[in-house]
Parts: structure tokens; sequence; C-alpha cells
């Protein structure tokens, strides 16, 4: 058995004297999906940014492929790991948000290929060669020189998923990334997301698509109140959920 992608044990978090994170517990093993359910304000995000480290947690343990989330541990005693360490971890990780955060006044192509020339240095032409390709793995090829203002919504969160994928993540986030969209334009995004979970890609998806996590998933964690409170095989939680808030949720949604 290879070591999950992410382990969170109990991992708690603050905002000042807030509690948004309480004993959370979720494996994330590798290859798999995870999809996280809950009403507004459980702590979705937060949880995800936690993960990526763009928030620090307060206690418990966070581990992404093995390695403590923004600290090293010697012995008993944890030392915050400096900037770079801290963007070597993030660079292994993907995200996708809500709003597709695309600069505004590059290409499609541009975008995709800024962090890679950037940050892992890859030639102009590697890059345009690597990003050409994603394009077209997401359904937009022959779209690298139109800017974000002349893409659909849809669109424009594939060109977001291509640039996240560019960076050769080995666990892709998604924070509600089709909550944006008209309501025909998610399909085309779902679906590309369902062609990455074929490929093995690690991904946590926070939805309220229930039909994606009910078919795509491999496990479905529901947050309320930031506890997971229920989590198990997408049949448990959404065909038999043992929690009244669960249920509460799931005839909102449904
Ligand atoms: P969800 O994604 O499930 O809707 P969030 O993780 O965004 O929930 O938020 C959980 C709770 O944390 C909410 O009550 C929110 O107001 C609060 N919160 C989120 N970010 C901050 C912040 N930076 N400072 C203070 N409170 C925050
Ligand atoms: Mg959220």
């Amino acid at each position: 058995m290879s070591t999950p992608m992410v382990i969170a044990d109990k991992v708690g978090k603050r905002f000042g004297h807030t509690e948004i994170l309480k004993e959370v517990d979720l494996t994330v093993r590798r290859g798999e999906v995870t999809c996280l359910l809950g009403p507004s304000g459980s702590g979705k995000s937060t949880f995800l940014r936690c993960v990526n480290h763009l928030e620090r947690i307060d206690s418990g343990r966070l581990r992404v492929g093995g390695e403590l989330v923004g600290y090293r541990q010697e012995g008993t005693v944890l030392h915050e790991l400096n900037e770079k360490d801290i963007a070597r971890q993030r660079s292994r990780i993907g995200m996708v948000f809500q709003r597709f955060n695309l600069f505004p006044h590059f290409t499609a192509l541009q975008n995709i290929t800024e962090a890679p020339r950037r940050v892992l240095n890859e030639s102009k032409e590697e890059a345009d060669d690597r990003a050409r390709e994603l394009l077209t793995r997401v359904g937009l090829s022959g779209r690298e020189h139109h800017y974000p203002a002349q893409l659909s919504g849809g669109q424009q969160q594939r060109v977001a998923i291509a640039r996240a994928l560019a960076m050769r993540p080995e666990l892709m986030l998604f924070d509600e990334p089709t909550s944006a969209l008209d309501p025909e334009l998610v399909g085309e995004v779902l679906s590309v997301m369902r062609d990455l979970a074929d490929t093995g890609m690690t991904m946590i998806v926070v939805t309220h698509e229930m039909g994606f996590a009910g078919e795509v998933a491999d496990q479905i964690a529901f947050l309320d109140g930031g506890r997971v409170i229920e989590h198990g095989s997408p049949d448990a939680v959404l065909g038999n959920p043992s929690h009244e808030r669960t249920r509460a949720f799931l005839s909102k949604v449904l």
C-alpha cells in the first residue's frame, strides 16, 4: 500500500476566537476522488486552503504525499518551513477556484505557460507544446490565442484546469468549480474533470453537483459546522445517510 496522498488527523483551524475546522479527519488515497459536501460556511474552502497551505492549521496534523504541510518534524518538535520549501510543497498541488482567476491580458496559451516557464524553468517551446496538448485535452484546441474575455465561462474554467495541470500536480483541488457557471456550461467542465479522474489523478472536489459526486467520487465526506460528520462511499452517504444533517442537506440539493 502506498502512503495516502492526504491525511488529515484532527485538523483544527480558528479565525480569531471562532473554530472553523474541528478535529477534521480525512484520508485521500492516491488515484481517488473525494467529494466534499456541506452547507455554505461549513469549512470546505478553508479545508482546501489548509491542504494547499494558504491557511495555517492550529492543531492536529496534515500530511500531503507523506510530508507535513508547512512543517518539518524533528523528534517531537515542529519547525515551520521556509518560503522556498512551502512553494515546493505547493507546486505539487493544483487548485481550481469558483472564479477562474485567469490573467485577463494573457491569451489562453500564455495563461497556461506562465507558471511552468517561471517556476519550472521550461523553455518556451516545451511549455507551448505542453499547453497545446493540455488545451486539446480540455477540448479547446484552436483557442490558444483567445483572451479570457473572448471565451465563455465554461471555456475559461477549462483553461484554468489546463493551467493547473501544466504544473504536473500530484493532487488537484477543486473549490466549487462550476458554481459560477451558467447551467448549460456546467456539463463541459464536469466532463473534463471526469476525464481527469479516469486518468488516475487524485482529486478533492468541493461541489454541489450531486450527479457528479455520485458517479465519480470514490469517497464522499460531509462537513457541517467544521466537522466531518459523515464519510463513506457515494452509495452510503448519498443513498443512505446516517446523519440527520446530511439528510436535510441532501433533501435541499437533490
Ligand atoms: P464553505 O467553503 O464551506 O462555505 P468556508 O471555509 O469558506 O466555508 O468558511 C467557513 C467559515 O469560516 C465561515 O463562517 C466563514 O465566514 C469563516 N471564514 C472563512 N475565511 C475566513 C477569514 N479569512 N477570516 C475569518 N473568518 C473566515
Ligand atoms: Mg467555499
